[in-house]
Parts: structure tokens; sequence; C-alpha cells
């Protein structure tokens, strides 16, 4: 029987190989990490999910759970294509890769109801994360309603029991270094893969690259994104190395999108290097809209409410960085705080509260002048309007620099809450270049390398400068799909 390998075991990869078992082939799956840290940045996610609908009749079909009280409780809106379409132009200012977008635009939804129909993954909508309440309504915004029930966890436990339904075999510890091909017609035809016990040549047909960026390589981090991300934390696994993206440009594979960025988050000032599976994504702070961030000196460096969080956060984690000591801190008042997200609510959190603007930045470690001048002027700064979290509600500041361009309220009722965050850097978005349709991994000259297809983080040219959130795991399942079907259809024909 043909054989396809599959290296990695995240969501790309899992959906890789669940897509190519459903043809007549034999799947491999190579995973560096052991059996106990499995899953790779896919399960430290939240497990949200991006993709088109046209109104709660498509959420029903992949929630056919929900009971007629909940609905009465909930608006859902639309996001149809047109919508998902113009968010990927917008946050990628116009340069993510068309046929990518287009590709995963018009597959997406499908994906999501395969991987439920076929594949026995379930949903939920994002109540605590993306929906505020309004009139006496939950209203959900931005475009990811949706995630894995089970957050990230949930999520990666049903792709490998699917994965084992399926027959297909898996390899811990076992990670690939790089790629064989045959000098008589240039075809991918197998893997070097190094175990504790050895360094062999695993033969396939074909092969799927599925092995994540190298956001966890401190020397490809330093050297692409540039001087100081040796200092970023970050979020998920310790093993996406960049890998296969080496061994890709190596045998000539193109390398492809925005090199010298990536997700870049607010991320608790004292979480540790590398993700913590107990905690997963717990320790990103993402409530800024609903307050102010201000550096060590006191002052403000973005606008909170230049857009929903969705649009926003994943390039916020970059300015961070660039704050004195790659620090800074997001405060909140009681207007707010009942609205925070459920990340301000463990143990594991870099917190102070105060029942004066003083008090909070000794506290934190803020300078006390800087601080008390900034927020009186943003006070001052404030205008009137109907503020709602719910959308963009253009109460906004004026005269002060940076704006605060939508809910911008006058932090002054407390006691006060703060939190202390640094960069937490999710994954990069440097990789390969792949035919959208097919997912085969194109060479210098945009010809496709043959037998060698790709997935997943590891892909260039969705994601330039910013990110829509829940995009990641929709575009790893989408492309996973679309690599799973082509590279079994190609070997078995
Ligand atoms: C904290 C956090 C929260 C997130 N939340 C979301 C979210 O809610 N929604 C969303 O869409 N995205 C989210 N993301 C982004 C998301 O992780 C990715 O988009 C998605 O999981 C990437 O899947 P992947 O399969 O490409 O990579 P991974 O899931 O990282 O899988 C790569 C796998 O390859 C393995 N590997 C690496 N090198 C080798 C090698 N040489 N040989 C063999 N195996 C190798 C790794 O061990 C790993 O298991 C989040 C990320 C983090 C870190």
């Amino acid at each position: 029987m043909p054989k396809v390998v599959v290296v990695g075991a995240g969501n790309a990869a899992l959906c890789a190989a669940l897509a190519a078992s459903e043809h007549n082939v034999e799947v491999t799956v190579l995973e560096k990490a052991d059996q106990g840290e499995r899953g790779g940045n896919t399960f430290f996610t939240g497990g949200g999910f991006r993709f088109p609908y046209n109104g709660i009749e498509d959420i029903l079909e992949l929630m056919p759970d929900l009971s007629d009280e909940e609905l009465a409780k909930i608006e859902v809106g639309s996001y149809p294509e047109s919508a998902m379409r113009s968010d990927l132009f917008r946050v990628t200012e116009g340069q993510a890769d068309d046929g990518m977008v287009e590709h995963l635009v018009r597959n997406a939804y499908d994906t999501v109801k395969w991987m439920r129909d076929r594949h026995n993954q379930r949903w939920v909508l994002m109540y605590g994360r993306q929906a505020y309440e309004v009139d006496g309504k939950l209203k959900f915004w931005g475009g990811m309603i949706t995630e894995a029930v089970g957050g990230g966890e949930g999520l990666s436990d049903r792709l490998f029991s699917a994965t084992e339904e399926a027959g297909i075999e898996i390899q811990y510890g076992c990670r690939a270094l790089g790629l064989v091909v045959n000098e008589q017609n240039n075809a991918v035809i197998g893997v070097k893969v190094k175990t504790r016990e050895s360094t062999e040549v695993i033969a396939a047909d074909a092969i799927i690259l599925a092995a994540g960026g190298f956001e966890s390589n401190v020397e490809m981090r330093t050297r692409y994104l540039g001087a100081g991300w040796e200092f970023a934390k970050v979020r998920g696994t310790r093993h996406n190395m960049g890998d296969m993206i080496r061994a890709a440009i190596d045998i000539g594979a193109q390398p492809y999108g925005h090199w010298s960025s990536g997700h870049a988050v607010a991320w608790d000032l004292n979480a540790p290097p590398t993700g913590n599976r107990r905690i997963g994504d717990l320790y990103q702070k993402h409530s800024y809209p609903l307050g102010m961030i201000v550096n060590v000196n006191g002052e403000r460096f973005v606008d909170e409410g230049a857009d929903f969080r969705n649009y926003t956060y994943a390039k916020y984690g970059r300015e961070i960085l660039k704050q004195p000591l790659g620090v800074a801190f997001q405060l909140f008042d009681q207007q707010t705080i009942s609205m925070l997200r459920d990340e301000y609510r463990i143990r594991e959190i870099t917190k102070a509260e105060a029942n004066t603007i003083e008090e909070l930045a000794d506290a934190l470690g803020i300078d006390i002048g800087g601080l008390k001048q900034t927020v009186e002027q943003f006070n001052s700064a404030c205008q009137s309007g109907n503020y709602n979290p719910a959308i963009l509600d253009g109460v906004k500041t004026e005269g002060i620099e940076p704006p605060k361009s939508n809910w911008a309220l006058p932090l002054n009722q407390p006691p006060y809450f703060g939190v202390a965050v640094t960069t937490g850097l999710t994954f990069t978005f440097g990789g390969l270049k792949i035919n959208p349709k097919t997912a085969q991994v194109l060479d210098t000259d945009d010809l496709p390398i043959k037998g060698l297809y790709a997935t997943g983080e590891l892909v260039g040219g969705l994601f330039f400068h910013n990110y829509a959130g829940g995009t990641g795991l929709m575009s790893g399942a989408v492309f996973g799909r679309t690599a799973g079907d082509n590279a079994a259809q190609t070997v078995v024909s």
C-alpha cells in the first residue's frame, strides 16, 4: 500500500493525516515530542476557529444541541465569506496571498463540518470570550465565535482519538531532521529522523510537513525577527524549532511570507519561558480594550480601542517588546472589571489592586508621576457617547496621542486593578510557499516539489504584520485536509 508520512502531530498535521487516511494509503505520523507532551501549539490554544457563516442555521449544523432557551438569549449575527476575506486582507495590510485567502475562505465552513461529521470534533459558542451582554442578550462579535469543546486540549485529544480510530500510526520521540530526494526525478522519497536509539531514513511515497514555525528556536527568532526577540516568552510548545522549514529550504523549497514578523501578544510578566500545559493560554491578557495600557514610565503607547481585540492582540505584543524593560501594564477600574476575560481570574497572575492611581503605580512598579499625568490627560480627553463593548462604539478620546478610538471611558472609578505583562510569541509568520489548491510545496521557480506537501504554521503567505484571531487553527485544518487529500490521491493514482 502506498505510504504517506506526516511530520508533526498538531492540528494541521492530524487533519492532514485524517484526510489522507480516507484514501487507500498507509499513514504514519512522526512527532518529535514524547507522548506526554504531544499536541504542539494546538494543545495550548483556546481552540477558537474563524470561519464564515450565514446565520444561526449554519451554527446549529455544528451545535445541534443548542436549546431554544439558549437560542432566545443569543445573537450570533452573520459572518459572510466577503467579511472574512476583507478581514484577512485588512489585518495583513493587503499582503496576504490571494490564492491562500480564497482557498481558506471557501473551504473553512466545509472543513469544520468535515471535522465534526467525519472525525467527531465538537464545538461550542465562545460565551466567555467573544460575547458581551447588551440589552439582555449575549451579542457575539469579531468573526470568531466558536471554540472546540475543552479548548486546545479537547481539540487535540479528539484529533488523537480520531487518528487512532483511523488506524494511523504515530511515532513519538521521533525528530525529523531532513528530507531525502531521489536524484533521478527530484521527488522527495523519505525523511531522515532521529530517535533516542538511532538515526534512520523513513521511506514514503508522499510527505506532508506540519511541524510548526520557529518560535522556540532562539537563534532563528533573533536572526529573523530581530534583536531583542531572545527575551520574548514563547506561549506554546518548546518543540517548534523551524526544523522542517530549514529542511525544505535545503532541498530547494521557496521561503515565503513575513519572515521578520510573528504573532505576539500580552502575556503574564512572570510566565515561564515556554508554555505550561496546565495553564494553557491563560497567561494571555486580552481585555485591554476595556482599559488602558501604559509602560513603566506611565506612558500610553498604543490605541487600546483601535479595533476589536481579535484584530489588534496579535500585533500589540510586538509593541510591548519595544518598551523599556519589555514590560507593560493594563489598568482597569470598576466600570469594566466585571467584563474581564477568564484569564484575569487565575491565581498565576501578576496583578495589583489599589484605591488610588498613585498606589496602583507604586504597587506595579510604574513611575508614579508619569502615570498620574497620563491618567489625568486621558480622562479629560474622553468624549461622551453610548458605550457598547460589543460594537465599535466610536466613544473616543480627543487631543491625545495615541488616541483611544473606541470604548474610551475615563479611568476614575476605584478600586483600580492592574496587571503586568510582557511579550508572548505565539508563532512565526515566515515559512514555505505552497500551491494553495493542492498544498504542494513550491520550489524557487514556483514549481511543485514532487511528493512534498505542507500545512500549518510552517507555511508562509497568509499572515503579514497582524492576524485575525482563530485563523491559525482554521487554516491548518483547511490546508491540512487539502494536503492529505492531494498527497493520498497522487500516490494511489
Ligand atoms: C497559547 C496559544 C493559544 C492559541 N490560541 C489559538 C486559538 O484559539 N485559535 C487559533 O486559531 N490559533 C491559536 N493559536 C495558534 C495555534 O497554535 C496554531 O495556529 C495552530 O495550533 C498551529 O498548528 P500546527 O499544527 O501548525 O502546529 P503545532 O500545533 O505547533 O504542531 C507542530 C508539531 O510539530 C512537532 N515538531 C516540531 N518539529 C518537529 C520535527 N523536527 N520532527 C517531528 N515533529 C516536529 C511539534 O512537536 C508539534 O507537535 C494559539 C497558540 C498558542 C501558543
